[in-house]
Formats: C-alpha cells, sequence, structure tokens
C-alpha cells in the first residue's frame, strides 16, 4: 500500500510527495525533526516531543510551521489513513528552500514534512536478550539539545558497532559517556539509576524524562551525573531509552558483561511501567 505523506499543507501519496533541491535541510542539514511512536493506534507523548519542536525551532530562529494543535491534528490524519497501530510519525522542519548562502534567508517559508512507518517495537527480541554497545569517541557538534538532521556521525557509530558484532555505540566525551547514538544512557548500581545530567551535551531526551518521573514515582533513587564507560562496565545493569525503543536493556560493554549479563530487574520493571503508563496518556 502506497503511504499517505504530509509535505507543506498537502496529503499526498509518497510517490509524490516532493521537496525542492534548494532546501536548506537538503543543501546544509538546516532543520530538525521528531520522531513520535504510536502504540493501539495513539500518539506517545506528544505533547513531549511538541514542546522539544518549538524549542529546537527557537535555538535556531526558525519560523513554526504550523501551530500546537496543527500538528496534533496532521500526526493523528497520518496515523488514520495509513492505518497505523504500531510504529511511528516521523516529522521534520527545515528552514526552506533559498539560494545557496550560509547566512539565514530572510524570506523563506519553512519546510514541513511529516510521514508514518509501521514497525513492531513493543514485542521486540532485544528487550528480553539486552543489546551490545561499544564505546566511540563523541567527535558530534556541541549543541546536541538541539534535534538536528545533522546524523551523519550517529549513523557512522551504528555502522561501528554493526562492524563489530555489537548492536549500538555509546558516546565518550572527555572520558564521560554522553549518550548513545541515538538514545539516551544509564547505568544502575546498587538500586541507583545513574544518568547525565541535561546540559548542551545531550538530547533532552522526551522518553528519559517519562522514564526518570515514573523511576522517582516508584521510589527509584536517581542520580543525574556523568559517569565513564569503566564504571558502566562495572554497574549491575545498563539500559538505553529512547521514544522508539523504550527502556531497552544493554547487556554488554565494548565485549564485557553488565552485571550478569542478563537484562536487569530495574531495566525490565521501567520498561513495563513506561509502557503502561504512556500508554493511559497516549491521544
Ligand atoms: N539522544 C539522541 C542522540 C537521540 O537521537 C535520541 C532519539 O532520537 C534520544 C537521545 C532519545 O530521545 P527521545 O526519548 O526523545 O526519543
Amino acid at each position: 500500500m502506497t503511504r499517505t505523506v504530509y509535505v507543506n499543507g498537502e496529503y499526498l501519496p509518497e510517490t509524490e510527495a516532493k521537496v525542492s533541491i534548494f532546501d536548506r535541510g537538503f543543501l546544509m542539514a538546516d532543520g530538525v525533526y521528531e520522531v513520535t511512536t504510536v502504540l493501539d493506534g495513539k500518539l506517545i507523548d506528544f505533547d513531549g516531543h511538541a514542546k522539544r519542536l518549538a524549542r529546537s525551532l527557537n535555538e535556531l530562529e526558525m519560523k513554526h510551521p504550523v501551530t500546537e494543535e496543527e500538528l496534533l491534528a496532521i500526526h493523528r490524519k497520518l496515523v488514520e489513513v495509513n492505518e497505523v497501530e504500531e510504529g511511528l510519525v516521523y516529522l521534520q522542519v527545515t528552514r526552506g528552500a533559498a539560494d545557496r548562502d550560509f547566512a539565514y534567508p530572510k524570506d523563506a517559508e519553512p519546510t514541513l514534512v511529516l510521514f508514518t512507518q509501521k514497525k513492531q517495537a513493543v514485542n521486540s527480541p532485544a528487550a528480553k536478550t539486552g543489546i551490545s554497545v561499544i564505546s566511540l569517541p563523541d567527535i558530534r557538534w556541541g549543541r546536541r539539545d538541539i534535534k538536528t538532521v545533522q546524523l551523519l556521525y550517529p549513523s557512522m557509530g551504528k555502522m561501528a558497532a554493526k562492524a563489530q558484532g555489537a548492536d549500538d555505540a555509546w558516546l565518550v566525551e572527555d572520558g564521560f559517556v554522553t549518550e548513545g547514538t541515538s538514545n539516551n544512557a544509564y547505568i544502575v548500581k546498587d538500586g541507583v539509576i545513574i544518568t547525565r545530567n541535561l546540559g548542551n551535551e545531550i538530547l533532552h531526551g522526551i522518553t528519559r524524562a517519562a522514564v526518570l518521573r515514573f523511576a522517582a514515582e516508584a521510589q527509584i533513587k536517581i542520580e543525574e551525573r556523568p559517569f565513564t564507560i569503566e564504571e558502566a562496565k562495572a554497574a549491575d545493569e545498563a539500559f538505553v531509552t529512547s521514544a522508539t525503543t523504550f527502556v531497552l536493556p544493554v547487556t554488554k560493554i565494548d565485549g564485557e558483561a553488565v552485571g550478569t549479563g542478563q537484562v536487569g530487574p530495574i531495566a525490565a520493571r521501567l520498561r513495563e511501567i513506561y509502557l503502561e503508563e504512556s500508554r493511559k496518556t497516549a491521544v
């Protein structure tokens, strides 16, 4: 079935959707994005993703193409017409098409594109076995709090992990883990969850915010601070969070088992709580 996608106010078959070759997203990665998960045909954490999108746009002095209400309506319509029960909605805003120039154009209209992807996420086998990660230097730019489409280094990181027979990479800067290629990173030691504090160095994960809130409600202690790969290897558990993977256990780092090498109880419990609670507030 051909998907229906959204481009600048129009719902079109995916084969007919077009964006200009002068679009600054294409020429300069001058764009931001969001990925919202769909479960039971409903959007998970929509409000958080919409707020973070607004923040990314503001940080880059980019125009907001539509209001938050309009954005929700577009998401809902795409989920409905494409009959997505489980999957995601991808959204991208760029500064729009203009003659190539490093300076921001004055009169360009932003480009807004959304499409859906069906994907089984809840019953992922990796949730039962855990994933393996390798460590890599974090050589991304310094404003990782802005969710831009500059994703080449994270892609290279995933490929480096695959080349070593691992699933993903944890990025390390000045001796400390920042985050995963496309997720936030956590360890658990003596019942305490440790995860990098917010700043420009990491993306402020929407799933991170929800999971830390649920952990606090479940009386689990949290320390928001940097940690090293050595500390992670000596931890009892490790896991990552993202909109599309929820809470995913990490059982191996650079070839060494974390804790027992099995999925840990805190990661497993947080995954359950996250799925249960976020389904309740899905829209
Ligand atoms: N960190 C990075 C670099 C990411 O790309 C992502 C998601 O794409 C995350 C963290 C997790 O963010 P969220 O929970 O909002 O999906």
